[in-house]
């Protein structure tokens, strides 16, 4: 992949260095897992900052430090899922305000919005590629922005510096970018003005589809003291287990995200010369509708890929359940590779009309590019696509 920004210098230095040995002993060079719910105390009338697990873990803090380091913040903070994130996020608001939203993010992202106007705030939901839209769509009581670094599942390269320059014209409206498809070795979203960076751990961060936790990265002191006192008191608090596992994924992070954005970009350009391929999305690739943006602010792409195969879902169905490498499942960002049909599979709660305007129709396959050796992958969707057309 050529033209992106150059790759942030000690990124991997830091995502096995930073709090991963912890300051329990210096002998140790991985963490020990500190299971303990109770801290015991030692004056009734003070209250340590290691109390109760839901309020401070030893585990649970190295996990965020780390996390904060990679996206340059000062603060983050970790839940047991990436919506137990937002609705902890969203959990600052109050009666009245008002939420803006990119148009194709994640249907969850949606639905969290939605239900928040039983406390009576309401949300808009508009095209953030035109950034008029966002100019338009800012009113009196917006509090919050809220965006993906990515869309899904086309894949739609939102402008972030764009969006928080115009978000930030407004005193009180924050910009919270939802940047789980690139992680913080493809976008940093902090550097480009967004006042909070949102995770799905549970997705490349992790990466090894065994975990659901999420995270939320930023650097004001008043927003992290208030978000903080929602976690610990809220609590949607990951187990000292899961925030071990994901520190020990983010060893590897960054050599992950390497392979996985260079096995995707081969397998972009093999699917755009394939005949039962009718067009494939991918913003390394030059017929992208947002490629400039993407070189200009990211530093590459994942290993997200969507294309729409020739002919109609049961064309597409055929090539889905023909292939034997790639498995036929929903999330992403692990190191299998795994393909879905989002009309179906991520529509929430969308109507078939709405889906089609957005251009998610039954023959458009999201493909989560994995780890797996990059030629047996192609000879797998080969394979299968020609298998389609029969
Ligand atoms: C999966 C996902 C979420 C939700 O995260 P969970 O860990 O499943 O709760 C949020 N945003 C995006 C972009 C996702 O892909």
């Amino acid at each position: 992949m050529e033209g992106f920004k150059k790759p942030v210098e000690g990124f991997a230095t830091k995502a096995i260095h930073v709090e991963q040995e912890t300051n329990w002993s210096d002998k140790l060079v991985v963490q020990p897992i500190i299971t303990t719910a109770i801290f015991r105390q030692t004056e009734p009338n003070v209250v340590q900052p290691l109390f109760y697990s839901r309020y401070g873990n030893p585990t649970r803090s190295s996990l965020e430090k780390c996390l904060a380091s990679l996206d340059g913040g000062n603060f983050a903070l970790a839940f047991s899922s990436g919506q137990g994130t937002l609705s902890s996020v969203t959990a600052i608001l109050e009666s009245g305000d008002h939420v803006l939203c990119a148009d194709g993010i994640y249907s969850g992202t949606i639905e969290i919005l939605g239900d928040l106007k039983y406390k009576g705030i309401h949300f808009d939901v508009v095209d953030f590629t035109d950034l008029n839209n966002v100019k338009e769509g800012i009113k009196s009581n917006t509090r919050i922005v809220c965006m993906e670094s990515i869309t899904n599942p086309l894949l739609n390269v939102l402008d972030v510096e764009g969006v928080c320059k115009i978000a930030h014209s407004h005193p009180n409206v924050i910009v919270i970018v939802d940047n789980t498809f690139l992680t913080p070795y493809y976008l940093r979203p902090l550097e480009l003005g967004a006042d909070m960076c949102v995770y799905s751990l549970s997705k490349y961060l992790n990466g090894h589809s065994d975990l659901i936790m999420g995270a939320v990265v930023l650097n004001d002191d008043g927003l992290y003291k208030r978000l903080k006192y929602i976690q610990q008191t809220y609590g949607a608090v990951p187990s000292p287990f899961d925030c071990y596992q994901a520190s020990r994924s983010l060893k590897t992070l960054a050599i992950r995200m390497k392979q996985h954005g260079k096995s995707a970009y081969k397998i972009a350009v093999f699917l755009s010369n394939h005949p039962a391929v009718e067009k494939v999305y991918h913003p390394g690739l030059p017929s992208h509708p947002q490629h400039e943006l993407a070189l200009k602010q990211s530093y590459g792409h994942s290993g997200m890929i969507s294309f729409y195969v020739k002919g109609d879902y049961e064309s597409t169905k055929k090539f889905l359940l023909s292939m034997k490498v790639v498995s036929l499942c929903g999330s992403l960002g692990g190191v299998e590779s795994v393909a879905s049909i989002p009309a179906y599979m991520s529509r929430g709660k969308r109507t078939p009309e709405q889906l089609k305007k957005l251009g998610i129709t039954s023959n458009l396959v999201r493909l989560s590019v994995g780890l797996e050796d990059s030629n047996d992958l192609i000879k797998d969707l080969d394979c299968a696509l020609t298998l389609s057309q029969s």
